[in-house]
Order: C-alpha cells, then sequence, then structure tokens
C-alpha cells in the first residue's frame, strides 16, 4: 500500500460485502469484496449498472445499513452508525412538501445539537452557497426540479461534512438543469467554498463520470465489485468536445461493454457466463429489430462508434448497452473496441421480410439463450405442454435476486413469444408451446 504523508485517507472500504436474505430463504449476494479509498482532495466517481449494488453501497458508507463482511472506514473510525461529517445527496429530491426551503435545509442540521440562531445562520449560508438565495420561504413545489435539488445540496451542505455522498444527483433532471447543476458544483468546489474534503459521485453516466471525476472506479454487477480504476488526467474545466475526452468516454464504453472477452479475468459480464441463470436485460424485440435497422442502414452500414450511436438514436448509455449486449448474445452483433458490428446473420435481419424475421429470431434465442431451451424443453418433455410461471421464477431465484428472476423472465417470455417458440397466457400466469407437435 502506497501511503503518502500528505494526501490523508478520508473513507476506506475493505472487503466489504453485503448480502440480503430472501423471501424463499437463503440469501442474496449484492455486494462482494468490495476494496476502494478516497483521499483528501478528490472526486471520485463509482460508474456501474442500474442494480449493481451502488446505492447499497453508499448506505454502507453513511453508517444507515450495516456491511455483512468487510469494513468501511471514515477518517481511520470505523462506520457503525450515520457518521458526523458525512453527508449524502439522494437522487430524487426528498424533501418535505409541508416544509419550506429554509426549514428542509435547517433538517440537516437537527441531528447536530446546534443552538437554533446558529442552525439558521448556517441554513441561510447553504441556501445562498448553492444559489437560492431568496427562496427561503418558498415550498417545494413553487420550485422547479432542478432548485428542488439545489435545496438536496443545501440540506448535505449545512452539516459542513467532510466527506459528501452523491447517488445519482442529476438524473431526474432534464439535461441542460443537470449540466447547469454540475458546472456549478464543479465551481464551488474548485473555487473551494465548500469546506468539503472529498467527494463520491454514484453514476450510471459515463460522460458525466469523465466530466465530474479525478478518478473513476468502474463497479461491475452480479455481485457489484470494483473491477478498474481509471485516472482522469484532463485539465479542468473539461470540455466534452476534447478528443481526449472523447477518447477517455469511449474507452471506458469499450470496458464497460466487453468484460466478457477482453478483462475476463478481473471482471465478470453483466450476464453471467452460461447456464439459465442468465441475467437477461429488459428489451423488447422492437428495439432489438430498431437497432439491428439503425445499425444496417446510413450512415452506419453495420457499424458504429457507441456513444455517437447513444446520442443518434436519444437512448441512454444504459439502455444502449443493454439492447448492444442482447444484440451480441443473440449474435446479431459484436461489441469491440466501443464499436458494435452486425454479423453476418445481423445484416441478414435487417434485409429479411418479418417471418423469416421471427425464424432467425428463434434460432438464435434457441441456441445462444440457454434458459429459452431450458423453458422449450421443459415445456416439450409435460404431456399438456404447459408450465406455470412460478415453476421458472423459482428455478431463477436460486440463482439471482427475485426482481432479476422477473426481469430475466419477462424478458425471454417477450423473446419467445415474438418468435412464436412459446405463447404465454398473463391471466393465468402458464407457458406452453406454441406450436405443440
Ligand atoms: P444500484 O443503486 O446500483 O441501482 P441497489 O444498491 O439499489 O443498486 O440494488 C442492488 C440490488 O440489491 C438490487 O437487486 C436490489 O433489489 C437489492 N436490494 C437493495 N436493497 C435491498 C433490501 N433492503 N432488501 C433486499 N434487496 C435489496
Ligand atoms: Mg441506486
Amino acid at each position: 500500500m502506497a501511503s503518502t504523508i500528505e494526501t490523508k485517507t478520508v473513507l476506506q472500504v475493505e472487503g466489504v460485502r453485503k448480502a440480503f436474505p430472501r423471501p424463499s430463504g437463503g440469501e442474496m449476494t449484492v455486494l462482494e469484496n468490495v476494496d476502494m479509498t478516497l483521499k483528501e482532495g478528490e472526486i471520485v466517481g463509482l460508474l456501474g449498472r442500474s442494480g449493481s449494488g451502488k446505492s447499497t453501497l453508499l448506505r454502507i458508507m453513511a453508517g444507515l445499513i450495516e456491511a455483512t463482511g468487510g469494513k468501511a472506514r471514515f477518517l481511520g473510525e470505523p462506520i457503525d452508525g450515520p457518521a458526523e461529517g458525512i453527508a449524502m445527496v439522494f437522487q430524487t429530491f426528498a424533501l418535505f412538501p409541508w416544509l419550506t426551503v429554509l426549514q428542509n435545509v435547517q433538517l440537516g442540521l437537527d441531528a447536530l445539537q446546534i443552538a437554533s440562531d446558529e442552525a439558521h445562520k448556517r441554513a441561510l449560508e447553504a441556501i445562498d452557497l448553492v444559489g437560492l438565495d431568496g427562496f427561503e420561504s418558498a415550498y417545494p413545489k413553487e420550485l422547479s426540479g432542478g432548485m428542488r435539488q439545489r435545496v438536496g445540496f443545501a440540506r448535505a451542505l449545512v452539516v459542513h461534512p467532510d466527506l459528501l455522498l452523491m447517488d445519482e444527483p442529476f438524473s431526474a433532471l432534464d439535461v441542460l438543469t443537470a449540466e447547469t447543476l454540475r458546472t456549478d458544483l464543479l465551481d464551488l468546489w474548485s473555487e473551494g467554498r465548500m469546506p468539503i474534503k472529498s467527494i463520491l459521485l454514484v453514476t450510471h453516466n459515463i460522460e458525466e463520470a469523465v466530466l465530474m471525476c479525478d478518478r473513476i472506479l468502474l463497479f461491475s454487477s452480479n455481485p457489484g465489485r470494483v473491477i478498474a480504476e481509471i485516472p482522469v488526467d484532463i485539465q479542468r474545466p473539461r470540455n466534452r468536445l476534447d478528443p481526449k475526452f472523447r477518447w477517455l468516454v469511449d474507452s471506458i464504453y469499450e470496458r464497460m461493454t466487453m468484460p466478457a472477452r477482453a478483462h475476463a479475468a478481473e471482471a465478470r459480464p453483466a450476464f453471467s457466463a452460461g447456464g439459465i441463470d442468465m441475467l437477461l436485460p429488459r428489451v423488447s424485440t422492437n428495439s432489438i429489430a430498431g437497432l439491428i435497422e439503425a445499425l444496417a442502414g446510413a450512415p452506419y452500414h453495420g457499424r458504429a462508434d457507441l456513444p455517437p450511436l447513444a446520442e443518434h438514436m436519444h437512448m441512454s448509455t444504459d439502455a444502449l448497452f443493454s439492447i448492444g449486449e442482447t444484440l451480441q448474445l443473440l449474435r446479431f452483433a459484436e461489441i469491440e473496441g466501443g464499436d458494435i458490428r452486425l454479423t453476418e446473420t445481423g445484416m441478414r435481419f435487417a434485409n429479411e421480410d418479418p417471418h423469416v424475421r421471427k425464424q432467425m429470431f428463434a434460432e438464435s434465442l434457441l441456441s445462444y439463450v440457454p434458459l429459452a431451451a431450458h423453458i422449450k424443453r421443459v415445456l416439450d418433455e409435460r404431456p399438456a405442454h404447459r408450465a406455470p410461471y412460478a415453476r421458472f421464477a423459482e428455478e431463477l431465484e436460486d440463482a439471482m435476486s427475485e426482481e432479476w428472476a422477473e426481469q430475466t423472465l419477462r424478458s425471454v417470455i417477450n423473446w419467445g413469444r415474438f418468435a412464436e417458440v412459446f405463447a404465454y397466457d398473463e391471466n393465468q400466469a402458464m407457458l406452453s408451446l406454441d406450436n405443440p407437435v
């Protein structure tokens, strides 16, 4: 461990594990072996997909929940409850509608037994700092989303925290408002106007991480774990169009989409390898066909750089990843080097009529999605060629959370229906073979 004298460690997480009990018994591991360190003076990004356990990790750091194993330390002390000196900003603003801006902000100080005139003064300062001067007596419903999140920031800053934890604080805001808030926050930080030692920013937005952070930690899914650290050596203020900025965004895209091949040793793919317990993203057959068509046509002609493609298709990174990986899973495309490229099959799919597309889809589904083949096998073997949804849900819940099991099953059912491999009766929650022979 390289510990230098001049940079103090603010937060240290070592071997943290978190498992939640399952309703059906047993447990589900959400975080495994999480290691990370935050030093004084830095903004660190934790970049991972939805459901990877980022919020759970933040709640452990904030002392709101306990880790199942490992430890988290704040300024050297084990975290075993809400620590004075750590504040958090949430994705949704969590303001009390019946309290004014001032009262909402002052609420942050409630736990700290501070004399009321001092509390009042500090709340006004915090409100000023976030640019809400003049709105002290407004109620949340009178504020725009951006202003409400400013109140969220003020409520965190009013305690004069050493460490600020931010859980996707800009993701509920529209694009322009989010960017203004990011810039304002970075200005406050670089001007030293927030007496904060370091910031941990949780996000699933690659560009946001590159814009704001000194270092980015890539977080894997299922279970969540830090799998890579990426320093961001780009001068501030940063420009999204700077070639260095673009290059880094591209290379992170690449690392996040390619764990299966390029980093097999250290990373787990978003889909766990191989069996019926492979997580399937919630991706509709329409968006699968849509992406194939877009890729096949001009200006891409079968190949595209992921970041501009996301922009062109008005999609979030998360959504494009999910669809892109589904194409990869079904062998309609390959993702490599931050690019997505249609395979020969993918190109053919784009040019076929709906009937042939269904056949091609069925073939890919049964060849490359083990769960689809498994469901078909079970239905084939049963005399009535029917099986209840719950039968498969229970089977999957041995390997994944109830939520993931439902999502995975929903996806495979939708895909199977489209391919006319099996049918599903919503009312009876019953799967059956589409064309039993
Ligand atoms: P992220 O913030 O990365 O989207 P979360 O930390 O919210 O991920 O959730 C990670 C996983 O942990 C999810 O599958 C979620 O259902 C599960 N989870 C989170 N909190 C609980 C809880 N209190 N009980 C059971 N499961 C939970
Ligand atoms: Mg979260």
